[in-house]
């Protein structure tokens, strides 16, 4: 019945993001990120970006024990994230959060995350990891999804639309930021569109 019901909504959840041009996780890369994190089994977990709820379910149905925290600040997709949730199946475990999530008050939140899952505004994740690395635990993960930019990373800054620039640049400088972190151990797999994985020492 649970499994029907996840079945049910992540395939209208899909349909949704096609119909609506929403950038949810493509397979490939929800499977591969699925994967590191059964292999991690974190308690809890943090995700900026949740659109309309699509990997927050998937990282909830790959993590039996695990409950995901979720911020996302469109409105409409905030409210359309807490309908599929609803009838998912995993409500119990998934709570979603309105809001912009570099405004965002911390004390809503829990203080101690195991793995913190970043696919927000691609130019700001610097700001979030700035923000929200504070609530990681020792020993926890940070998951960065579209570090290529939709291959973006890999072309001469000429090549790059002028209005995606200053994205690309912030990008590459957190890529930098985090490769040269001393508190954290960093590997960037060419898997999906590129997933960071930051491990805090
Ligand atoms: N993780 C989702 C896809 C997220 S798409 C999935 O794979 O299913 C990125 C989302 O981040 C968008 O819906 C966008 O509205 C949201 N976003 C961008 N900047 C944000 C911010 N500062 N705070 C909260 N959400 C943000
Ligand atoms: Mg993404």
């Amino acid at each position: 019945m649970d499994n029907e019901q996840l079945v049910r909504t992540v395939e209208a959840m899909k349909k949704y993001a096609v119909e609506k041009h929403v950038p949810i996780m493509e397979d490939d890369g929800i499977e591969h990120l699925t994967a590191l994190l059964r292999e991690q089994h974190p308690q809890k977990v943090l995700e900026i970006g949740s659109a309309i709820g699509f990997s927050a379910l998937k990282m909830a149905e790959a993590l039996p024990d695990a409950t995901i925290d979720t911020i996302e600040r469109d409105q409409e997709r905030f409210a359309k994230a807490v309908g599929f949730i609803q009838g998912s199946g995993f409500k119990e475990r998934i709570r979603l959060y309105h809001g912009d999530a570099l405004e965002f008050d911390l004390e809503l939140l829990d203080r101690s995350y195991d793995a913190i899952f970043i696919d927000a505004a691609k130019g700001q994740y610097e700001r979030f990891f700035e923000k929200y690395e504070v609530l990681l635990n020792k020993g926890g993960v940070i998951y960065c999804d579209n570090m290529h930019m939709h291959g973006m990373s890999a072309m001469h800054i000429k090549e790059i639309p002028r209005r995606k620039r200053t994205m690309i640049r912030n990008l590459s400088a957190f890529k930098e930021t985090m490769i040269n972190h001393e508190g954290y151990e960093t590997k960037l797999l060419d898997i999906g569109d590129g997933i960071m994985i930051c491990k805090k020492l």
